[in-house]
């Protein structure tokens, strides 16, 4: 059953192109990672989700979380879906949580705006952040954000996200501001709880590996439009647009140390910039002219959906 339903979500700001026509569908319990390079527009994504877009945006298309019309929300119901429905968790838990405040207030800050007791809130308090891996929570309760590393915060932010039990969380780049070992011990956390749970994650990152670790799904985007879905376990095997196989042939991992890594030649671009037609003709080795013409849609390939004229003969698997 679809939880989150984005069908030709367009959004413009300031008369700028930002999002051209994304189309996705998140089922209730699973996991999908929306990734990309900077600026291809995956924040944007989930910000249209929550409203969160700047003032004088314009969005057109739909979007749903479970089977609501979202841009046909009341104020009353758009804070209802904010605080029960739909959780958020931010790159910068810095960013999240209030400074001055104890982690003890900050969370059942989220409890009690549901109507619970102090003491109930407290209680569940004191679980949720054991669930995440919190230590010596009792004292935790009583500290204030700069008194706990980075790490310690975001699983904060994890637990007050999961506190309303919501049926959707979207992370954006939860990690990005973390080092990596702390990186690996969140995302595991992250992916063990909602799993638990069974709650829905959109999981945006710019690390496909990392995405395809936690994730049931991977939808690329670049430049404003998801040009790839496929099953996450099947990324190396039947990824067929030529940017998702330049993405995968570019990370770290695809060289033998001490080898020259791979990139992708141009520069990445915004929707507003890129070719009418083909999003990514100006970077691609395959473009030819009615490429930058004629916009390829989301066709069936393999195991998941590609927006490419080359397919579903063309384009070889990557090495
Ligand atoms: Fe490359 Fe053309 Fe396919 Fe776009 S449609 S990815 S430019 S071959």
């Amino acid at each position: 059953m679809t939880l989150l339903g984005l069908d030709g979500l367009r959004v413009e700001i300031g008369g700028r192109v930002i999002l051209r026509e994304v189309t996705l569908a998140v089922a209730a319990g699973e996991a999908v990672g929306l990734v990309g390079e900077s600026g291809s527009g995956k924040s944007m994504t989930v910000r249209s989700v929550l409203r969160m877009l700047p003032a004088g945006s314009r969005v057109t298309g739909s979007i749903t979380v479970g089977g609501l019309d979202v841009n046909r929300l009341d104020s009353a119901g758009l804070r209802r879906m904010r605080s029960r429905d739909v959780a958020m968790v931010f790159q910068d838990p810095r960013a999240t949580v209030n400074p001055v405040r104890t982690i003890g207030d900050f969370l059942t800050e989220v409890l009690r705006d549901q109507g619970i007791s102090r003491v109930e809130a407290n209680r569940r308090a004191v679980a949720l952040l054991t669930d995440v891996g919190v230590d010596h929570v009792e004292r935790r309760m009583h500290q204030r954000p700069h008194e706990l590393s980075g790490g310690l915060l975001q699983r904060v932010v994890i637990a007050a996200a999961l506190a309303t039990e919501p049926k959707l969380i979207l992370a954006d780049e939860p990690t990005t501001a973390l080092d990596v070992t702390t990186q690996e011990e969140v995302v595991a956390i992250l992916h063990e709880q909602r799993r638990k749970r069974g709650t829905a994650l959109l999981f945006i990152s710019h690390d496909l590996e990392l995405a395809a670790a936690v994730c049931d799904r991977i939808a690329v985007m670049y430049a404003g439009e998801i040009v790839e879905i496929l099953p996450a376990n099947r990324l190396h095997e039947d990824a067929r647009h030529p940017y998702t196989q330049a993405l995968l042939r570019s990370r770290p991992g695809a060289v033998n140390p001490g080898s020259r890594l791979e990139t992708i030649p141009g520069t990445p671009q915004s929707a507003a910039d890129a070719p009418a037609g083909c999003v990514f003709a100006d970077r691609c080795p395959h473009a030819a002219d009615h490429c930058r013409e004629v916009r390829p849609v989301l066709s069936p390939v393999d195991s998941g959906l590609a927006a490419c004229h080359l397919l579903p003969n063309g384009v070889p698997h990557v090495a």
